[in-house]
């Protein structure tokens, strides 16, 4: 069966490797393998085909803390979005979702995800793959959104283009090739 990934996912994974081009990508994923077919899993095709989950590689810089960070500003772009277009997110031993609110909770499944982190899409955003404003992928979080509309209208139209140019992916915002080191 012809299958396709959410547009969401692939719009996410695009900003993940825009921003960590040398990332590994040893434990990606979005088709379930037959492991995945035998449940009930997002990485199965539905009824229409669509795929609504991908893996991404954990070691996605010099470090984990990195990944931790990521997935914990997914988390939060999760939770504050008016479109609900993320439907879970698991990495660690942990998972959040609607349930409590996008708070962390234990994850009971078989893989406890630390060689990758999973995210789980809606139906909504099937055909929705517009920019996730995620501030290490090349976004702004929701405070600086409601700034930027308001220093937008009160600027010349040259600074605003400014401005949208700097929110059209991963540029120097993002942490790209900057490393945090382990305390
Ligand atoms: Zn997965």
């Amino acid at each position: 069966m012809s299958w396709k990934l959410s547009r969401a996912a692939v719009q996410l994974r695009e900003q993940i490797d825009d921003c960590y081009p040398e990332r590994s990508r040893k434990s990606d994923g979005a088709l379930g393998d037959a492991r995945h077919s035998a449940r009930k899993s997002d990485h199965n095709p539905d009824a229409n085909g669509w795929v609504r989950a991908i893996d991404i590689t954990a070691t996605l810089g010099d470090n984990l803390d990195e990944t931790a960070d990521l997935v914990e500003q997914i988390r939060k772009y999760a939770k504050r979005a008016k479109r609900k277009r993320i439907s879970y997110v698991i990495y660690n031993g942990r998972i959040a979702s609607p349930i409590l609110n996008w708070k962390w909770r234990k994850y009971r499944g078989s893989n406890p995800h630390k060689a990758h982190f999973h995210v789980s899409f809606t139906q909504l955003a099937d055909e929705d793959g517009s920019f996730f404003e995620i501030p290490m992928l090349g976004g702004n979080d929701e405070r600086s959104q409601e700034n930027g509309r308001k220093l937008g209208e009160d600027l010349p139209s040259d600074r605003t283009s400014d401005l949208s140019r700097s929110r059209t992916g991963c540029r120097c915002d993002c942490k790209c090739g900057s490393s945090i080191s382990l305390a």
